[in-house]
């Protein structure tokens, strides 16, 4: 994501703010007084002088040494008095990998710099490139936490070593939390490195004697005991996702509600990607003052993500527990699954996290696992996700970029050339790339939708099945997270409400349904409190339901429904799914389990699902890997409907030898033959 800053300007009278012209207030002077302490503070002149004689710079500092919310306006400031043209608008970009941070800096920055926040659209700098592929809107951009390696990251990384050359006039600077810099400098044609000096205090690290059993019930554990036995100071506990978070959480308030006056109050604050942003604003909230004076101090406890180790910085944190998981994507091209799996943290990852406890004074860090592990286990570096992802969206996104050969494409590190291969089998058999590899139209308009290519060829084509409307709701229920609420102490009520959305004939249609009730009440708050339905969930689909609707708008895609009362509504609406999904099918076989077609892989529907039967073929939308491997939201097929929408994947002669093969084969034939018969009464 990306925050612009407009830089536009009305000239600088003395204690009047030259962003928009009003006398600064006391609040600003206050926090100015707090980023004069920071460590790039001092190095403001440095920095920019290094900036303004190179075209690449890379910027490595600690966490919390001001990096993110101090180098954007320092960039600013200079690029608005350089500027000539005072009437042409120059913005700064400044990238976050994450939604939360970019959310999050955003609005402290406009707070640091005493201006209203402007309008909070989820941009993405690779979607503008795009429609602007020179980036020309951009003066500077910065690329911050480059040493997270996420896909879009790293895809930026290339893609702006091309503009620079064709841009001579525009800058990049790197910005990165460990000293991997080398390996940036090296890649950036030997850009200079400036190092912001960090001020870390001495973290004490403690390892377990023993492995732990169960890394949260340990976790828990050690909470209670640091704000039982140790002296003030807030703490800081990573944990993998937001049902872990939020469990923990509640277990916490609940054991040290029941220590009585012995021990201080406690706020624990959760912190995850999909809580609201008024929550999030909650870790930055001070710890509570002691119940009774003079009585023990109170402490905040923040539960959080990965999202602390490095893109958000909460001072105060003297404790970090660190159970050395975290929630990482992985991709096995051989089976074409991507799957978020709990896994240890690499010693890079473990390093971070223990110097969060050293921000604000000398801190200490229970890592939940042995020395032994530590130094045995644990890889050195994380791997870059573009090494860990399914790349066809991206392959689809480089193609619309004019980047062709992709074999040649200048990764910071290669994909696997299996992977790449993958990614374009799979937008071929899609109907995005021909057979020479090139974009067709309809991969051109796929590749404007931010979605996984199986869901955009499924949003284009649902016009033809005449069911676009209800598409684009599945659509958006899809993509934000699951809506159902199943608490603990309500789970039968829950479970009961969840069934009275349900469609027998698949979850996908389920989904629909309860968007359909949704609003059909009026988008009503208490409504969805009553029906375990999540109301924010259902807002966020709403929004995104109209992003793509406009986008289908744009491409004059046909908004259209069957009629409610034909038999067709939902056939149709299943038959445009298989349009898009009809590589993510999979076979009841005799045995009575299923396999995946094609790459004949053993799962389970999801016990989540809301079917009355076991049908012969589905369309899955995930697959989960645990000990047994799910497949999660799912709907029924037909045979029928597979041979019709998509002969060209299900082309028997490039077929492993199977139950559905034979299934298939049959019912090939009877399509001939009714070809034949209907030819035959004409
Ligand atoms: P870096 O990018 O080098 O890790 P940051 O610029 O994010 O450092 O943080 C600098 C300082 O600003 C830190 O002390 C951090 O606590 C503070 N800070 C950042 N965001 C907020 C916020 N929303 N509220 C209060 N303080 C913040
Ligand atoms: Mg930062």
């Amino acid at each position: 994501a990306v925050h612009g800053i407009n830089t536009t300007t009305t000239g600088g009278m003395p204690l009047v703010n030259r962003w928009n012209g009003r006398p600064y207030s006391q609040r600003y002077y206050d926090i100015l007084e707090k980023r004069k302490t920071l460590p790039v503070w001092h190095q403001k002149e440095e920095f920019l002088k290094a900036l303004k004689d190179n075209q690449t710079l890379i910027l490595v500092g600690e966490t919390g040494s001001g990096k993110t919310t101090q180098i954007p306006q320092f960039v600013l400031e200079a690029v608005d008095v350089e500027s000539a043209d005072r009437r042409k608008k120059f913005m700064v970009g400044c990238t976050q990998p994450r939604r939360v941070a970019a959310m999050s800096v955003s609005r402290r920055v406009a707070e640091e710099m005493d201006v209203t926040i402007g309008e909070e659209v989820d941009g993405m700098l690779l979607r503008e490139a795009m429609t602007d592929p020179l980036l020309e809107r951009y003066k500077v951009i910065i690329l911050d936490e480059a040493h997270e390696r996420t896909l879009a990251t790293d895809v930026l990384f290339g893609l702006l070593k091309e503009v620079l050359k064709n841009r001579p006039d525009l800058k990049l600077v790197v910005m990165s939390a460990t000293l991997e810099a080398e390996k940036f400098q090296g890649y950036f044609f030997g850009a200079p490195l400036m190092k912001v000096p960090g001020r870390l205090h001495p973290v004490e690290i403690f390892y377990t004697q023993e492995p732990e059993r169960d890394y949260l019930e340990a976790a828990i554990r050690t909470v209670v005991q640091i704000h039982m036995c140790e002296p003030p100071g807030d703490i800081l506990v990573f944990l993998t996702g937001e049902e872990e978070i939020e469990d923990a959480c509640r277990k916490i308030t609940k054991e040290v509600a029941n220590m009585g006056d012995q021990v201080g109050p406690v706020k624990v604050v959760p912190l995850y990607s999909t809580l609201p942003p008024a929550m999030q604003q909650k870790i930055f909230e001070p710890a509570p003052s002691p119940t009774t004076e003079g009585g023990p101090a109170g402490r905040k406890i923040v539960i959080s993500t990965n999202i602390a180790e490095t893109s958000l910085t909460i001072d105060g944190i003297v404790y970090v527990i660190d159970p050395g998981f975290a929630k990482q994507k992985v991709y096995n091209p051989r089976v074409r699954v991507e799957s978020l799996l709990v896994s240890p943290i690499s010693k890079a990852s473990a390093h971070q996290r223990s110097g969060r406890a050293g921000r604000t004074q000398p801190g200490k860090c229970f890592r939940l696992y042995t020395e032994r592990s530590f130094n045995n286990d644990l890889q050195p570096q994380t791997y870059p996700e573009i090494l860990r992802s399914n790349l066809a969206n991206t392959v689809l996104t480089l193609k619309k970029l004019g980047i062709d050969d992709l074999v040649h494409f200048d990764f910071m590190d290669p994909p696997a050339p299996e992977t790449l291969m993958r990614a374009l089998e799979v937008l071929n058999y899609l109907g995005a790339l021909d057979d020479e590899g090139n974009l067709t139209k309809l991969g051109e308009i796929m590749s404007e939708f931010p979605l996984d290519p199986q869901m955009g060829k499924m949003l284009v084509v649902s016009s033809e099945f005449n069911c676009s409307n209800e598409i684009l709701s599945i659509s958006a229920m899809l993509s934000v997270p699951n809506c159902f609420v199943r608490p603990r102490e309500a789970q039968k009520a829950a479970d009961e409400a969840k069934a009275r959305f349900g469609h027998i004939d698949g979850d996908h249609l389920t989904l629909l349904n309860v968007y359909h009730a949704y609003k059909q009440n009026n988008e009503d708050q208490s409504w969805c409190y009553e029906n375990f339905v999540n109301h924010r969930a259902l807002k966020s689909a709403d929004n995104v339901r109209q992003q793509l609707a406009r986008i289908m708008a744009r491409f004059n895609l046909k908004l259209c429904s069957t009629d409610f009362n034909s038999r067709d509504y939902y056939i149709n609406i299943r038959k445009a799914m298989l349009a898009g999904y009809f590589m993510q099918v999979a076979h009841l076989e005799r045995t009575g389990h299923y396999l995946t077609v094609k790459d004949n892989q053993v799962v389970h529907l999801h016990p989540s699902n809301c079917l009355d039967h076991k049908p012969e073929w589905v369309i899955y939308n995930e697959y989960v890997l645990t000990s047994r491997n799910f497949i999660r939201t799912v709907t029924d097929v037909r045979g029928e409907w597979i041979v019709d929408i998509a002969p060209h994947y299900y082309d028997l002669e490039n077929f492993p030898q199977c139950e559905a093969k034979r299934v298939l084969e049959k019912l090939y034939k009877k399509r001939e033959k009714d070809k034949e018969e209907s030819r035959n009464r004409r």
